[in-house]
């Protein structure tokens, strides 16, 4: 490498990071690129943190790129290394042991943090958050010869969660706020479909409740409802959100709103600064999902590296699998003005939101057959009102409104 080529440094070891330092190689093949991550591990999947909690997968299992692909693109990686400082006007970052660091193209990828609302902010051995492998393993730990679990929060990454600690053998009751499970992602019908499979799981359920109080005794701990119910677990865990890794960016002087405030081609309003992934926030939305920031990582690392390109669209559809079910939401899912078809049997709930006929959001759990073609009868607004309310049957020929 010559000292006139450029110096990428990237804040951060996700999924934004690799996908950036990926794409800058394959254009630049010989700039310096250099990772700092304030993990002790190299970059792993995060969404199966659960799997590592359960004792179901060990980190090596989970990680998904190893020293020797770092190696091969040259790419140098500092784990368990954070960043603390970035000033823009002199192109350097400096790092938890001090040391500056030059750059001439640098990258946020610095994702998001658990949320803990203030009523949680207790120093206390027995109260969790879950985020990175760091936290799951402690989370395991504590668990050992333990019994009772209580979830605040009933959100996917909650109820994912409070699955895997029913895994480990640990009753779970989990409080959530909303009147339903997965309010984002699930109507009202939907997510009491869901707390029934959920409930013949073992799991036990407070919707609708907020916490008054957390009460610590020794290492167990209690929440007291709004209702006055008192809960005890021997471990309490904090689902309530996440919140994106901006403070670093705000201190530089970065526009920052929920995220880094970028433009379409990740861009931040520092000529030489981008930002991607889960710190981001394009158009006013901070997406917060994994393939969201495999793209907006790819689209950084190609302008970073001397492209002009724009980021990919970003769907809004979230995909998951819930207690091993297949979960698909999209679209507008909660205007009580659309009509809905559903469908639905032991172990499957699929509805359509139409409005004057034109499908507008969908939720389909337990059976995403026609998946393709629902989503893109949303996104064309097809007309489906000749075919009454049979688009929703699993076993409809889509090819016929087409
Ligand atoms: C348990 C769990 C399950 C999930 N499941 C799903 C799912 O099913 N589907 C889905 O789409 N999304 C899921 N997500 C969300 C998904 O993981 C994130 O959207 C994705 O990881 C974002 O990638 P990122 O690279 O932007 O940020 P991150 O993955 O958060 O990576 C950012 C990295 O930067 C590091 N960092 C932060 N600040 C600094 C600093 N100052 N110096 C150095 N390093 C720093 C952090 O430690 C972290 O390692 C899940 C998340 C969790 C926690």
């Amino acid at each position: 490498m010559n000292s006139d080529s450029p110096k990428y440094v990237i804040i951060g070891n996700g999924a934004a990071a690799i996908s950036a330092a990926t794409k800058i190689r394959t254009i630049d093949k010989s700039g310096i690129i250099m990772i700092f991550g304030e993990e002790p591990f190299l970059y792993y999947y995060r969404p199966r943190l659960p799997d590592l909690l359960s004792g179901d997968a060990e980190i090596s299992g989970i990680t998904i790129r190893h020293p020797d692909w770092y190696e091969n693109l040259s790419i140098i990686v500092r784990t368990d290394v954070g960043i603390t400082h970035v000033e823009p006007s002199r192109h350097v970052i400096t790092t938890t042991a001090g040391e500056t660091v030059p750059y001439s193209r640098l990258l946020f990828a610095t994702g998001s943090r658990a949320f803990r609302p203030d009523k949680f902010r207790i120093n206390h051995p027995s109260i969790f958050t879950f985020r990175t492998a760091a936290d799951a393993l402690a989370l395991k730990a504590a668990c050992e010869g333990k019994k009772n679990a209580v979830m605040i929060g009933g959100g996917i990454l909650a109820l994912e969660v409070a699955i895997h600690l029913c895994k480990l053998g640990m009753a779970v009751t989990v409080v959530e706020i909303a009147n339903h499970l997965l309010p984002r992602q699930l109507d009202d019908e939907g997510g009491k479909f869901l707390q029934t499979l959920l409930e013949l799981r073992g799991l036990s359920f407070h919707l609708g409740r907020s916490t008054s109080e957390v009460i610590t005794a020794g290492n167990s701990i209690s929440v007291k409802l709004d209702n006055d119910v008192p809960i005890s677990g021997d471990v309490l865990v904090v689902c309530a959100g996440v919140v994106p890794e901006v403070e670093i960016a705000r201190r530089a002087g970065l526009p920052v709103g929920r995220g880094i405030v970028v433009d379409n081609t990740m861009r931040t309003s520092s000529p030489d600064i981008w930002a991607a992934g889960d710190c981001a926030e394009y158009e006013g939305r901070n997406v917060g999902l994994w393939q969201a920031a495999l793209a907006q990582g790819t689209c950084a690392g190609a302008n970073m590296a001397g492209m002009e390109e724009p980021c990919k669209k970003i769907s809004n559809t979230a995909k998951i699998k819930i207690a091993g079910i297949e979960l698909l939401s999209s679209g507008i899912i909660d205007n009580d003005s659309f009509r809905p078809i559903t469908y639905r049997s032991d172990t499957v709930f699929r509805r359509i939101f139409l409005e004057n006929g034109c499908p507008r959001g969908v939720i389909l759990f337990g059976d995403l057959t026609g998946e393709k073609e629902i989503l893109s009868a949303i996104s064309n607004k097809t007309d489906l009102s000749a075919w009454g309310d049979r688009p929703i049957d699993p076993g409809f020929e889509w090819i016929k409104t087409s």
